[in-house]
């Protein structure tokens, strides 16, 4: 009889685990709370508009790809993807200037050199120098952190210097760039992480590095579309996945875990649970009080965190002429950034990410309608940011700031249906940890051995994917962190992987 395997959560973590696994034979029964899969790389629907709630970025496309390879599948078969060359224009408000990024390397020498005169010829060292950082680094993230040999060995070793210790993103990338906006232009994507470029590891030069070496994706329908190939192909294999099915606890006897108990009183049993769920949320809800031993609710508060981010979604009756990808610089960026760590909200001087993806994509709104993604980074709930009573001015703000320096005027009443999400919605609703999207900070010290482990150590029997786990946030690191489950699940059960 094959092995049952139970999956928490339809995110993009557990759906990675249960492709494989479903694939390797393993019984897999995924429970999700909400009743689509897709977790926040889901997607919204407000009347004829169609979004994609979290991601927008679909970078490092050979991950997904290599994981439908494995289950003898084509990526290709089940969604179409686009690669966007311009990848996206920054905008920084206080030089009243803009720069269009490109991954063609040619192309984005010429625009630095039109920009920011004598910074192209940065633009070579920086692919070379990378490539050896992520050369060595992408082995230590994409192996399993469980076992402390493992993890110091001679992968590792040779990687130490691509950590570029005491170093971070902002310092790495002057050695290429010297102008700020240039630098800076290679620095946000710790954004990605839910960092700050000044506090953000140097390691995390791999990010714009992997952005511009193998570009930035599309695909048709939103980026919600992954997640809806994954689940299909679960099915295919035999997989079940029971969505408004929230889980309410796991069962321990023991230290181990034996199955879960879902909200409805029902309790499934199994050989292997593996939580996608959010790991803090995890293991203050569904994890017994007092069962932890290394993650309990006080590690946890002591934890450093993500930021969140404040959204809106806005379905517009008519169109723009803005680029797929748009993101502003707040004038006073280093403020806003610091205002976003420390727990402030920043007044009216906050940077704006913009996504129009109706010139690539015509499906997520009808003809001459626009489906607007409008993300403002914020601080996480530890901020204790009252979001009931702010909502109304960030909103006003943004429209403003969409207004004013995205040429969007009047933009208000071309609102025909619209949806925010905060950084408390994101808590009560999508059962993320402080609201904090990106979950547990990417410090050195909360990176590989010191991060959640795939397998994880306080109870036998239980796996966990997602953000929160080694190797961390990001879809293709997500994807990693379900395929390391995968992987350790079928080497325990002697399954050729
Ligand atoms: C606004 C935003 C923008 C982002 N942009 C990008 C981007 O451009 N590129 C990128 O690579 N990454 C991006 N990310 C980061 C990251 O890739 C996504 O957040 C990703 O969806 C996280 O995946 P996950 O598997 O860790 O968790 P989730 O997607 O949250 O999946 C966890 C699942 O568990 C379910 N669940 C929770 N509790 C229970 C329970 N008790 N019972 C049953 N089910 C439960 C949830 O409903 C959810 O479906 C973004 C994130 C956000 C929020």
């Amino acid at each position: 009889m094959s092995k049952k395997i139970i999956i928490v959560g339809a995110g993009p973590g557990g759906l990675a685990s249960g492709m494989l696994l479903a694939h390797k034979g393993f019984d897999v029964e995924i429970f999700e709370k909400n009743p689509v899969v897709g977790g926040r790389n889901g997607s919204i629907q407000l009347g004829e508009y169609k979004f994609d709630i979290g991601p927008t970025f679909f970078m490092m496309d050979y991950v997904l790809r290599e994981i439908f390879k494995t289950t003898g599948r084509d990526l290709e078969d089940y969604v179409k993807l686009t690669r966007l060359d311009p990848m996206y224009n920054l905008h920084f408000g206080s030089l009243n200037q803009a720069i269009t990024i490109f991954s063609d390397r040619a192309k984005m020498k010429a625009e630095l050199a039109r920009v920011f005169p004598g910074a192209e010829k940065g633009l070579d060292k920086f692919y070379r120098k990378e490539k050896t950082r992520f050369d060595r680094l992408i082995p230590v993230l994409s192996h399993h952190n469980n076992n402390i040999l493992d993890v110091f060995n001679f992968r590792t070793i040779l990687a130490l210097p691509s950590f570029s210790f005491g170093k971070k993103l902002y310092d790495v990338m002057g050695n290429y760039f010297k102008p700020e906006y240039a630098r800076l232009s290679f620095t946000f994507q710790s954004k990605y992480l839910g960092m700050s470029p000044w506090d953000c590891p140097g390691a995390f030069a791999l990010v714009p590095y992997t952005e511009h070496q193998d570009g930035v994706y599309h695909l048709e329908g939103g980026l919600s579309q992954s997640t809806v190939a994954m689940a299909k192909a679960i099915k295919e294999d035999g997989g079940k996945i029971h969505c408004s099915t929230p889980v309410a606890s796991l069962l321990i006897k023991n230290k181990k875990i034996y199955g879960v108990k879902l909200a409805d009183g029902r309790e499934v049993l199994a050989d292997k649970v593996i939580v996608n769920a959010d790991f803090g949320y995890t293991m203050n809800n569904l994890v017994p009080a007092g069962a932890a031993r290394k993650w309990t609710p006080k590690k946890l508060a002591k934890t450093k965190l993500s930021c969140s981010i404040f959204m809106m979604y806005l379905g517009l009756k008519r169109t723009t002429t803005l680029p797929h990808h748009s993101i502003l610089f707040a004038k006073n960026y280093r403020q806003n950034v610091a205002d976003i760590f420390s727990g402030k909200l920043t007044d009216k001087d906050f940077s704006v990410y913009v996504r129009d993806a109706s010139k690539t994509d015509k499906t997520l709104a009808p003809k001459g309608k626009t489906a607007l993604y409008v993300l403002v980074p914020v601080a996480n709930n530890r901020s204790g940011i009252d979001w009931d009573k702010v909502k109304g001015k960030v909103r006003k703000q943004a429209l403003n700031i969409l207004a004013t320096d995205f040429g969007l005027k009047d933009i208000e009443k071309d609102i025909e249906v619209e949806k925010i999400i905060t950084p408390a919605d994101w808590e009560k609703d999508y059962n993320v940890y402080e609201g904090a999207v990106f979950n547990l900070a990417h410090n050195l010290n909360q990176m590989i051995w010191f991060r959640p482990h795939n397998r994880f150590e306080d109870f036998k029997n239980l796996y966990l994917t997602g953000g929160g786990t080694h190797p961390g946030s990001g879809l293709p690191t997500i994807y990693e962190s379900g395929r390391i489950a995968a992987r350790l699940i079928c080497k325990e059960f002697g399954v050729k992987y």
